[in-house]
């Protein structure tokens, strides 16, 4: 049977190797975002940052839509928000589906396809008026627009990604600065625990979690993210355009 509409496309991401080459197009099926997995960042949302591994209980996960990525790095302002926040993140790439069951830490870094540097956009004020209400953070995270990403470097040409820090600049101001060995749930561990609740596939994305000095976004904001030396990015934040 044909469709009965236009099928939407698939988001892509470009593809490049260390010399800056292009590879190709990796094509995104889901996002997984994980919250509060940097103390510091935990802490200034006013949670508290487990003592230890032991002490961690389960990784706070949620999801954006695939379309919400951005490549281009223009953001318009999101509507029905007064507090657009940064959060910048390590990007997981998977290359690979899951064997059926729960995957274990080591074995799962084996779908890792590659990494790139990107924002998880956050509406910060629907996502407190949520949080104070118990209620899903889907209209603060899951946005038009809210997953501005970095072409993907492959994994072999990044190596460890816990000797790493990442970064973010707002008009030539450094806001953000981690080191990705400070992740409380590491890539693997963090692989882990989503496959105990979803099937990850190949074209999954999964964004890290941020490090401390979230903040505002302003129209005609220039940002520049960083993964150590290895990959930049840099876009604005453009006058709104409704929904
Ligand atoms: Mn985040």
């Amino acid at each position: 049977m044909a469709d009965l509409i236009a099928a939407a496309a698939t988001p892509r991401i470009p593809v490049r190797n260390a010399a800056g080459g292009a590879l190709g197009d990796f094509p995104v099926r889901r996002i997984y975002c994980v919250g509060r997995n940097f103390a510091d960042h935990a802490r200034e949302m006013g949670a508290a940052a487990p003592a230890s591994k032991q002490d961690r209980g389960s990784p706070v996960l949620f999801c954006k839509p695939a379309d919400a990525i951005v490549i281009d790095g223009k953001v318009p302002y999101p509507p029905g928000t007064r507090e657009l926040h940064h959060e910048v993140e390590l990007v997981v790439a998977l290359g690979r589906d899951a064997p059926a069951g729960v995957l274990a830490p080591a074995a799962a870094m084996a779908l890792v396809f590659g990494y790139g540097i990107g924002l998880d956009l956050t509406r910060r004020d629907l996502q407190a008026a949520a949080k104070a209400k118990g209620l899903p953070w889907d209209t603060g995270k899951g946005f038009d627009h809210s997953a501005p990403v970095s072409a993907l470097l492959p994994a072999d040409d990044i190596g460890d990604v816990t000797r790493l820090d990442l970064s973010l600049q707002v008009n030539g101001e450094t806001r953000q600065l981690g080191q990705l060995s400070d992740l409380i749930w590491d890539v693997g561990e963090i692989l882990h625990e989503l496959s105990k609740l979803y099937a990850l596939r190949a074209g999954d994305l999964i964004f890290m979690g941020t490090p401390a000095g979230v903040g505002p976004l302003q129209v005609g904001d220039r940002y520049l993210a960083r993964l150590g030396d290895l990959l930049e990015y840099e876009g604005t934040i453009q006058p709104s355009r409704g929904t």
